[in-house]
Protein backbone atom coordinates (compact mmCIF):
# COMPACT_ATOMS: atom_id res chain seq x y z
CA UNK A 1 0.00 0.00 0.00
CA UNK A 2 1.32 3.65 -0.85
CA UNK A 3 1.28 5.23 2.59
CA UNK A 4 1.51 9.40 1.81
CA UNK A 5 -0.40 11.57 0.36
CA UNK A 6 -3.71 13.07 0.33
CA UNK A 7 -6.40 10.16 -0.16
CA UNK A 8 -9.82 10.69 -1.20
CA UNK A 9 -13.05 8.15 -1.55
CA UNK A 10 -16.93 7.84 -1.40
CA UNK A 11 -17.52 7.13 2.21
CA UNK A 12 -21.09 5.88 1.77
CA UNK A 13 -22.27 2.78 -0.22
CA UNK A 14 -22.26 3.12 -4.03
CA UNK A 15 -25.31 2.95 -5.87
CA UNK A 16 -28.43 5.19 -5.98
CA UNK A 17 -29.31 7.01 -3.07
CA UNK A 18 -30.25 11.10 -1.78
CA UNK A 19 -27.18 11.98 -0.43
CA UNK A 20 -23.30 10.32 -0.68
CA UNK A 21 -20.52 11.21 0.85
CA UNK A 22 -16.87 11.87 -0.45
CA UNK A 23 -14.50 11.85 2.01
CA UNK A 24 -10.87 13.75 1.50
CA UNK A 25 -7.93 13.54 3.59
CA UNK A 26 -4.73 14.52 4.02
CA UNK A 27 -2.86 18.12 4.08
CA UNK A 28 -3.85 18.79 0.12
CA UNK A 29 -7.74 18.38 1.79
CA UNK A 30 -8.28 22.24 2.42
CA UNK A 31 -6.92 23.29 -1.33
CA UNK A 32 -8.70 20.17 -2.86
CA UNK A 33 -11.85 21.64 -1.04
CA UNK A 34 -11.60 25.31 -1.93
CA UNK A 35 -10.60 24.69 -5.71
CA UNK A 36 -13.97 21.81 -5.78
CA UNK A 37 -16.33 24.60 -4.41
CA UNK A 38 -14.69 27.74 -6.04
CA UNK A 39 -14.25 29.06 -2.63
CA UNK A 40 -11.63 31.72 -1.14
CA UNK A 41 -11.41 30.10 2.30
CA UNK A 42 -12.36 26.73 3.85
CA UNK A 43 -15.34 26.61 5.52
CA UNK A 44 -15.94 27.21 9.58
CA UNK A 45 -15.05 24.07 11.57
CA UNK A 46 -17.36 21.33 11.62
CA UNK A 47 -20.39 23.45 10.17
CA UNK A 48 -22.16 22.16 6.97
CA UNK A 49 -22.39 24.89 4.43
CA UNK A 50 -24.15 24.78 0.97
CA UNK A 51 -22.34 25.34 -2.42
CA UNK A 52 -21.23 24.23 -5.74
CA UNK A 53 -19.48 21.52 -6.35
CA UNK A 54 -17.25 22.65 -9.48
CA UNK A 55 -14.84 20.46 -11.93
CA UNK A 56 -11.48 22.40 -10.94
CA UNK A 57 -10.64 22.19 -14.64
CA UNK A 58 -12.95 24.25 -16.39
CA UNK A 59 -15.21 25.69 -13.56
CA UNK A 60 -17.79 23.02 -15.00
CA UNK A 61 -21.06 22.21 -12.15
CA UNK A 62 -20.61 18.80 -11.11
CA UNK A 63 -23.10 18.82 -8.10
CA UNK A 64 -24.21 21.06 -5.27
CA UNK A 65 -24.58 19.95 -1.78
CA UNK A 66 -22.97 20.17 1.72
CA UNK A 67 -19.70 20.45 2.56
CA UNK A 68 -18.30 20.24 5.67
CA UNK A 69 -14.42 21.17 7.17
CA UNK A 70 -12.78 18.89 10.17
CA UNK A 71 -9.20 20.30 10.17
CA UNK A 72 -6.61 17.91 11.85
CA UNK A 73 -5.53 17.02 14.66
CA UNK A 74 -9.36 17.28 15.73
CA UNK A 75 -10.90 14.92 12.87
CA UNK A 76 -11.47 10.81 12.29
CA UNK A 77 -8.01 10.65 10.83
CA UNK A 78 -6.03 12.94 12.94
CA UNK A 79 -5.34 15.06 9.06
CA UNK A 80 -7.17 17.60 7.87
CA UNK A 81 -10.68 16.07 6.41
CA UNK A 82 -12.93 17.29 4.31
CA UNK A 83 -16.77 15.73 3.48
CA UNK A 84 -18.42 16.65 0.40
CA UNK A 85 -22.30 16.18 0.90
CA UNK A 86 -23.39 15.55 -3.10
CA UNK A 87 -26.30 13.44 -4.61
CA UNK A 88 -26.02 10.03 -4.38
CA UNK A 89 -26.03 8.72 -8.43
CA UNK A 90 -23.63 6.95 -10.33
CA UNK A 91 -22.67 9.19 -12.47
CA UNK A 92 -22.44 13.01 -10.07
CA UNK A 93 -20.54 10.47 -7.98
CA UNK A 94 -17.97 9.61 -10.54
CA UNK A 95 -18.01 12.61 -11.98
CA UNK A 96 -16.89 14.02 -8.38
CA UNK A 97 -13.92 11.50 -7.77
CA UNK A 98 -12.65 11.80 -11.15
CA UNK A 99 -12.17 16.12 -10.75
CA UNK A 100 -10.85 15.24 -6.95
CA UNK A 101 -8.53 12.72 -9.17
CA UNK A 102 -6.79 15.63 -11.35
CA UNK A 103 -6.20 17.41 -8.25
CA UNK A 104 -2.61 17.34 -7.81
CA UNK A 105 -1.23 15.64 -4.44
CA UNK A 106 -5.02 13.89 -4.50
CA UNK A 107 -5.29 10.24 -5.21
CA UNK A 108 -8.01 7.41 -4.41
CA UNK A 109 -8.20 5.96 -1.33
CA UNK A 110 -7.07 2.38 -0.83
CA UNK A 111 -9.15 -0.14 1.07
CA UNK A 112 -9.47 1.02 4.80
CA UNK A 113 -6.91 3.63 4.67
CA UNK A 114 -8.74 6.13 6.71
CA UNK A 115 -8.78 4.24 9.24
CA UNK A 116 -5.43 3.21 9.25
CA UNK A 117 -4.53 7.04 9.23
CA UNK A 118 -6.92 7.46 12.10
CA UNK A 119 -4.85 4.27 13.65
CA UNK A 120 -1.51 5.76 12.47
CA UNK A 121 -2.23 9.11 13.88
CA UNK A 122 -2.97 7.50 17.27
CA UNK A 123 -7.18 7.81 17.38
CA UNK A 124 -7.45 4.54 18.41
CA UNK A 125 -6.06 1.09 18.70
CA UNK A 126 -5.82 -1.85 16.69
CA UNK A 127 -8.65 -3.58 18.14
CA UNK A 128 -10.94 -0.34 18.19
CA UNK A 129 -10.18 -0.40 14.07
CA UNK A 130 -11.07 -4.19 14.04
CA UNK A 131 -14.20 -2.95 16.29
CA UNK A 132 -15.34 -0.32 13.55
CA UNK A 133 -15.28 -3.49 10.68
CA UNK A 134 -16.96 -5.31 12.77
CA UNK A 135 -19.58 -2.84 13.60
CA UNK A 136 -19.81 -1.74 9.54
CA UNK A 137 -20.50 -5.76 9.24
CA UNK A 138 -22.60 -6.25 12.02
CA UNK A 139 -25.85 -8.04 10.91
CA UNK A 140 -27.44 -8.07 14.11
CA UNK A 141 -28.51 -6.37 17.84
CA UNK A 142 -25.51 -8.42 19.49
CA UNK A 143 -23.06 -8.36 17.17
CA UNK A 144 -23.69 -4.88 17.20
CA UNK A 145 -23.46 -4.16 20.48
CA UNK A 146 -20.17 -6.34 20.94
CA UNK A 147 -18.45 -4.28 18.16
CA UNK A 148 -19.62 -1.04 19.70
CA UNK A 149 -18.01 -2.14 22.90
CA UNK A 150 -14.73 -3.25 21.17
CA UNK A 151 -14.73 -0.24 18.80
CA UNK A 152 -15.33 2.30 22.24
CA UNK A 153 -12.24 0.55 23.62
CA UNK A 154 -12.96 -1.86 26.36
CA UNK A 155 -10.97 -5.24 24.67
CA UNK A 156 -7.94 -2.78 23.58
CA UNK A 157 -8.34 -1.19 27.44
CA UNK A 158 -8.15 -4.50 28.93
CA UNK A 159 -4.69 -5.52 27.34
CA UNK A 160 -3.39 -2.08 27.84
CA UNK A 161 -4.08 -2.53 31.72
CA UNK A 162 -2.11 -5.85 31.54
CA UNK A 163 0.55 -4.48 29.69
CA UNK A 164 0.96 -1.73 31.90
CA UNK A 165 0.92 -4.27 34.75
CA UNK A 166 4.01 -6.31 32.97
CA UNK A 167 5.84 -3.04 32.01
CA UNK A 168 5.68 -2.07 35.77
CA UNK A 169 6.86 -5.32 36.96
CA UNK A 170 9.98 -5.59 34.30
CA UNK A 171 10.88 -1.94 35.65
CA UNK A 172 11.44 -3.61 39.02
CA UNK A 173 13.14 -7.09 37.51
CA UNK A 174 15.40 -4.56 35.43
CA UNK A 175 16.12 -2.52 38.48
CA UNK A 176 17.13 -6.12 40.22
CA UNK A 177 19.50 -6.69 37.58
CA UNK A 178 21.19 -3.61 37.27
CA UNK A 179 21.17 -2.49 40.89
CA UNK A 180 22.04 -5.90 42.15
CA UNK A 181 23.29 -5.02 45.63
CA UNK A 182 20.65 -1.87 46.14
CA UNK A 183 18.41 -4.89 47.57
CA UNK A 184 18.38 -8.47 48.99
CA UNK A 185 19.05 -10.47 45.77
CA UNK A 186 16.19 -11.97 44.25
CA UNK A 187 13.94 -10.52 46.81
CA UNK A 188 12.24 -7.90 43.91
CA UNK A 189 11.95 -10.97 41.73
CA UNK A 190 10.28 -13.21 44.30
CA UNK A 191 7.68 -10.50 44.69
CA UNK A 192 7.00 -10.01 40.97
CA UNK A 193 6.49 -13.81 40.42
CA UNK A 194 2.84 -13.99 42.39
CA UNK A 195 1.87 -10.74 40.25
CA UNK A 196 2.87 -12.99 37.21
CA UNK A 197 1.22 -15.84 38.31
CA UNK A 198 -2.04 -13.90 38.41
CA UNK A 199 -1.39 -12.20 35.44
CA UNK A 200 -1.26 -15.66 33.64
CA UNK A 201 -4.52 -16.78 35.35
CA UNK A 202 -6.47 -13.77 34.24
CA UNK A 203 -5.27 -14.66 31.00
CA UNK A 204 -5.92 -18.11 31.01
CA UNK A 205 -9.36 -17.46 32.00
CA UNK A 206 -9.99 -14.95 29.46
CA UNK A 207 -9.40 -17.32 26.72
CA UNK A 208 -11.35 -19.88 28.07
CA UNK A 209 -14.26 -18.23 27.01
CA UNK A 210 -16.04 -21.04 24.43
CA UNK A 211 -14.87 -18.40 21.88
CA UNK A 212 -17.97 -16.76 22.18
CA UNK A 213 -16.72 -13.48 21.17
CA UNK A 214 -15.69 -15.35 17.86
CA UNK A 215 -19.06 -16.85 17.35
CA UNK A 216 -20.89 -13.82 17.78
CA UNK A 217 -18.29 -12.20 14.94
CA UNK A 218 -18.63 -14.97 12.34
CA UNK A 219 -22.29 -16.55 13.06
CA UNK A 220 -22.74 -19.73 15.40
CA UNK A 221 -23.06 -23.06 13.37
CA UNK A 222 -26.22 -24.97 13.51
CA UNK A 223 -26.18 -28.31 11.37
CA UNK A 224 -29.12 -30.40 11.11
CA UNK A 225 -28.34 -34.06 10.68
CA UNK A 226 -30.28 -37.22 10.53
CA UNK A 227 -31.28 -39.88 7.59
CA UNK A 228 -32.97 -39.03 4.30
CA UNK A 229 -36.22 -38.23 4.07
CA UNK A 230 -36.50 -37.43 7.86
CA UNK A 231 -37.50 -33.47 7.02
CA UNK A 232 -34.33 -31.87 7.39
CA UNK A 233 -34.87 -29.54 4.64
CA UNK A 234 -38.69 -29.39 5.24
CA UNK A 235 -37.39 -28.10 8.97
CA UNK A 236 -34.92 -25.72 7.26
CA UNK A 237 -37.38 -24.04 5.09
CA UNK A 238 -39.71 -23.75 7.49
CA UNK A 239 -37.69 -22.19 10.45
CA UNK A 240 -36.23 -19.81 7.47
CA UNK A 241 -40.08 -18.74 6.55
CA UNK A 242 -41.57 -18.46 10.13
CA UNK A 243 -37.99 -16.55 11.39
CA UNK A 244 -38.88 -13.01 9.70
CA UNK A 245 -35.53 -12.36 10.16
CA UNK A 246 -33.72 -14.04 7.42
CA UNK A 247 -30.26 -12.36 6.86
CA UNK A 248 -29.27 -14.07 4.12
CA UNK A 249 -29.68 -17.87 2.16
CA UNK A 250 -26.90 -19.02 0.16
CA UNK A 251 -25.84 -22.40 -0.67
CA UNK A 252 -22.33 -23.86 1.40
CA UNK A 253 -19.09 -23.84 0.16
CA UNK A 254 -19.97 -27.64 -1.22
CA UNK A 255 -22.88 -27.84 -3.39
CA UNK A 256 -24.70 -30.13 -1.23
CA UNK A 257 -24.77 -28.08 1.93
CA UNK A 258 -28.07 -25.72 1.71
CA UNK A 259 -26.58 -22.44 4.63
CA UNK A 260 -29.57 -20.02 5.64
CA UNK A 261 -28.45 -17.16 7.81
CA UNK A 262 -30.64 -16.36 10.43
CA UNK A 263 -31.17 -13.82 13.20
CA UNK A 264 -32.56 -15.71 16.53
CA UNK A 265 -33.12 -13.30 18.68
CA UNK A 266 -30.41 -10.71 18.04
CA UNK A 267 -27.73 -13.51 17.51
CA UNK A 268 -26.24 -14.75 14.24
CA UNK A 269 -26.97 -18.24 13.22
CA UNK A 270 -25.89 -20.36 10.70
CA UNK A 271 -28.06 -22.72 10.32
CA UNK A 272 -26.95 -25.40 7.75
CA UNK A 273 -28.53 -28.59 6.06
CA UNK A 274 -26.69 -31.43 5.35
CA UNK A 275 -28.08 -32.65 2.08
CA UNK A 276 -25.67 -34.40 1.00
CA UNK A 277 -26.45 -37.47 3.36
CA UNK A 278 -29.31 -37.39 0.78
CA UNK A 279 -27.07 -39.48 -1.87
CA UNK A 280 -25.17 -41.48 0.25
CA UNK A 281 -26.99 -45.08 1.34
CA UNK A 282 -28.77 -45.74 4.12
CA UNK A 283 -27.75 -43.64 7.46
CA UNK A 284 -27.55 -47.23 9.39
CA UNK A 285 -24.69 -48.08 7.10
CA UNK A 286 -21.47 -46.96 8.98
CA UNK A 287 -20.29 -44.99 5.85
CA UNK A 288 -23.57 -42.63 6.31
CA UNK A 289 -22.94 -41.94 10.31
CA UNK A 290 -19.17 -41.24 9.38
CA UNK A 291 -19.99 -38.58 6.80
CA UNK A 292 -22.97 -37.39 9.00
CA UNK A 293 -20.16 -36.71 12.08
CA UNK A 294 -17.63 -35.74 9.51
CA UNK A 295 -20.45 -33.11 8.77
CA UNK A 296 -21.72 -32.20 12.42
CA UNK A 297 -18.26 -32.01 13.77
CA UNK A 298 -16.87 -28.47 12.50
CA UNK A 299 -21.11 -27.50 14.59
CA UNK A 300 -21.52 -25.33 17.15
CA UNK A 301 -24.90 -27.16 17.85
CA UNK A 302 -25.96 -30.66 16.47
CA UNK A 303 -30.17 -30.88 15.58
CA UNK A 304 -30.41 -34.57 14.77
CA UNK A 305 -33.85 -35.59 13.10
CA UNK A 306 -35.68 -38.42 13.39
CA UNK A 307 -38.84 -39.52 11.55
CA UNK A 308 -41.14 -40.58 14.16
CA UNK A 309 -43.84 -42.21 12.74
CA UNK A 310 -41.79 -44.29 10.77
CA UNK A 311 -39.39 -45.14 13.32
CA UNK A 312 -40.93 -45.01 17.04
CA UNK A 313 -38.23 -46.26 18.92
CA UNK A 314 -35.15 -44.42 18.76
CA UNK A 315 -32.58 -46.15 16.89
CA UNK A 316 -29.08 -45.96 18.23
CA UNK A 317 -27.23 -43.87 15.86
CA UNK A 318 -29.66 -40.76 16.59
CA UNK A 319 -28.08 -41.08 19.51
CA UNK A 320 -24.90 -41.56 18.53
CA UNK A 321 -24.86 -38.30 16.13
CA UNK A 322 -26.46 -36.10 18.73
CA UNK A 323 -24.13 -36.83 21.06
CA UNK A 324 -23.99 -35.12 24.58
CA UNK A 325 -25.13 -31.73 23.77
CA UNK A 326 -27.15 -32.35 20.50
CA UNK A 327 -30.97 -31.61 20.73
CA UNK A 328 -33.19 -34.43 19.10
CA UNK A 329 -36.14 -33.58 17.23
CA UNK A 330 -39.12 -36.27 16.05
CA UNK A 331 -40.52 -35.26 12.97
CA UNK A 332 -43.57 -35.77 11.37
CA UNK A 333 -45.48 -36.18 14.67
CA UNK A 334 -48.60 -35.21 12.27
CA UNK A 335 -48.31 -38.66 10.72
CA UNK A 336 -47.55 -40.98 14.05
CA UNK A 337 -50.08 -43.27 15.71
CA UNK A 338 -48.50 -41.82 19.54
CA UNK A 339 -46.61 -39.53 20.61
CA UNK A 340 -42.94 -39.90 20.52
CA UNK A 341 -41.14 -40.63 23.84
CA UNK A 342 -37.59 -38.87 23.03
CA UNK A 343 -37.17 -35.33 21.39
CA UNK A 344 -38.89 -32.53 20.53
CA UNK A 345 -41.63 -33.56 18.48
CA UNK A 346 -42.65 -31.56 15.50
CA UNK A 347 -44.48 -31.22 12.02
CA UNK A 348 -43.72 -28.61 9.46
CA UNK A 349 -47.04 -29.84 7.61
CA UNK A 350 -49.22 -28.29 10.71
CA UNK A 351 -46.68 -26.60 12.29
CA UNK A 352 -46.86 -28.24 15.35
CA UNK A 353 -44.22 -27.45 17.87
CA UNK A 354 -42.01 -25.21 15.79
CA UNK A 355 -42.46 -22.10 17.82
CA UNK A 356 -40.89 -23.99 20.63
CA UNK A 357 -38.19 -25.25 18.89
CA UNK A 358 -37.34 -21.76 17.58
CA UNK A 359 -37.43 -20.77 21.17
CA UNK A 360 -34.94 -23.26 22.01
CA UNK A 361 -32.72 -22.34 19.48
CA UNK A 362 -32.57 -19.06 20.23
CA UNK A 363 -32.03 -20.01 23.97
CA UNK A 364 -29.28 -22.02 22.46
CA UNK A 365 -27.77 -19.54 20.51
CA UNK A 366 -27.95 -17.13 23.71
CA UNK A 367 -26.07 -19.32 25.36
CA UNK A 368 -23.33 -20.22 22.77
CA UNK A 369 -22.74 -16.52 22.64
CA UNK A 370 -24.43 -13.79 25.49
CA UNK A 371 -20.95 -12.53 26.20
CA UNK A 372 -20.16 -12.85 29.87
CA UNK A 373 -19.03 -9.74 32.17
CA UNK A 374 -15.86 -9.03 30.59
CA UNK A 375 -14.97 -7.81 26.75
CA UNK A 376 -14.68 -10.67 24.40
CA UNK A 377 -12.11 -11.49 22.26
CA UNK A 378 -13.76 -11.24 19.06
CA UNK A 379 -10.60 -12.97 16.65
CA UNK A 380 -8.31 -15.68 15.85
CA UNK A 381 -5.24 -12.82 15.69
CA UNK A 382 -6.07 -11.47 19.25
CA UNK A 383 -6.23 -15.62 20.58
CA UNK A 384 -3.02 -16.49 18.80
CA UNK A 385 -1.44 -12.81 20.85
CA UNK A 386 -2.61 -13.70 24.27
CA UNK A 387 -1.77 -17.26 23.87
CA UNK A 388 1.90 -16.23 23.09
CA UNK A 389 2.00 -13.66 25.98
CA UNK A 390 0.84 -17.02 28.46
CA UNK A 391 3.09 -19.14 27.22
CA UNK A 392 5.55 -16.15 27.41
CA UNK A 393 4.56 -15.93 30.95
CA UNK A 394 4.79 -19.05 32.04
CA UNK A 395 8.27 -19.92 30.91
CA UNK A 396 9.10 -16.42 32.85
CA UNK A 397 7.52 -18.24 36.05
CA UNK A 398 9.63 -21.45 35.59
CA UNK A 399 13.01 -19.24 35.46
CA UNK A 400 15.13 -18.69 38.04
CA UNK A 401 17.49 -15.89 36.86
CA UNK A 402 16.41 -12.44 37.04
CA UNK A 403 17.65 -11.45 33.24
CA UNK A 404 15.91 -14.77 31.67
CA UNK A 405 12.53 -13.89 33.76
CA UNK A 406 12.83 -10.23 32.36
CA UNK A 407 13.12 -11.34 29.28
CA UNK A 408 10.23 -13.51 29.07
CA UNK A 409 7.82 -10.52 30.79
CA UNK A 410 9.56 -8.05 27.83
CA UNK A 411 8.26 -10.67 25.30
CA UNK A 412 4.69 -11.46 27.02
CA UNK A 413 4.22 -7.65 27.22
CA UNK A 414 5.39 -7.56 22.98
CA UNK A 415 2.68 -10.06 22.32
CA UNK A 416 0.02 -7.59 24.44
CA UNK A 417 1.24 -4.35 22.46
CA UNK A 418 0.90 -6.48 19.27
CA UNK A 419 -3.26 -7.09 19.68
CA UNK A 420 -3.40 -3.25 20.28
CA UNK A 421 -0.75 -2.44 18.01
CA UNK A 422 1.18 -0.20 20.72
CA UNK A 423 4.49 -1.84 19.41
CA UNK A 424 6.03 -1.75 16.39
CA UNK A 425 4.01 -4.08 14.45
CA UNK A 426 3.71 -2.72 10.43
CA UNK A 427 3.37 -6.10 9.19
CA UNK A 428 0.54 -6.81 10.60
CA UNK A 429 -1.29 -3.87 9.51
CA UNK A 430 -2.21 -4.75 5.74
CA UNK A 431 -4.07 -8.11 7.23
CA UNK A 432 -5.50 -5.72 9.97
CA UNK A 433 -6.74 -2.91 6.92
CA UNK A 434 -7.31 -5.62 4.16
CA UNK A 435 -10.13 -6.72 5.67
CA UNK A 436 -11.71 -2.96 4.96
CA UNK A 437 -13.30 -1.58 1.61
CA UNK A 438 -12.28 1.67 0.67
CA UNK A 439 -14.09 5.10 1.58
CA UNK A 440 -13.77 3.25 5.65
P1 LIG B 1 -34.79 -34.58 4.03
O1 LIG B 1 -34.38 -35.57 3.02
O2 LIG B 1 -34.45 -35.05 5.40
O3 LIG B 1 -34.32 -33.21 3.77
O4 LIG B 1 -36.41 -34.57 4.01
P2 LIG B 1 -37.39 -33.56 3.30
O5 LIG B 1 -37.52 -32.31 4.07
O6 LIG B 1 -37.04 -33.42 1.87
O7 LIG B 1 -38.77 -34.32 3.47
C1 LIG B 1 -38.97 -35.63 2.95
C2 LIG B 1 -40.45 -35.87 2.74
O8 LIG B 1 -41.15 -35.81 3.97
C3 LIG B 1 -41.09 -34.79 1.88
O9 LIG B 1 -42.03 -35.42 1.01
C4 LIG B 1 -41.80 -33.90 2.86
O10 LIG B 1 -42.93 -33.26 2.31
C5 LIG B 1 -42.19 -34.84 3.96
N1 LIG B 1 -42.29 -34.19 5.27
C6 LIG B 1 -41.33 -33.44 5.87
N2 LIG B 1 -41.75 -33.02 7.07
C7 LIG B 1 -43.01 -33.51 7.24
C8 LIG B 1 -43.99 -33.41 8.29
O11 LIG B 1 -43.80 -32.79 9.33
N3 LIG B 1 -45.18 -34.09 8.10
C9 LIG B 1 -45.44 -34.78 6.97
N4 LIG B 1 -46.63 -35.40 6.88
N5 LIG B 1 -44.53 -34.88 5.97
C10 LIG B 1 -43.35 -34.28 6.08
Amino acid sequence: MINGGTIYALATASGRAGVAVIRISGDQAGPALRSMTGREQVPTARRAVFGRFLDPANGEELDQGLVLWFPGPDSFTGEDVAELHGHGGPAVIGATLEALGRIPGCRLAGPGEFTRRAFQNGKMDLTQAEGLADLIAAETEAQRRQAQRQMNGALGGLYEGWRGDLIGSLAYLEADIDFPDEDLPGELLARQKPKLQSLAAAITAHLDDGHRGERLRDGCHMVILGAPNVGKSSLLNALAHRNAAIVSSQAGTTRDVIEVHLNLGGYPVVLVDTAGLRDSDDLIEAEGVRRALARGEGADLKIVLYDCAETPILDEQVLLLAGHDGIIVATKVDLADQAPRTGTAISTKTGLGLDGLLSRLEAEACRLMAGQSGPSLTRLRHRQGLENCRDALLRALDEVEGELVAEDVRLAARFLGGITGRVDVEDILDVVFGDFCIGK
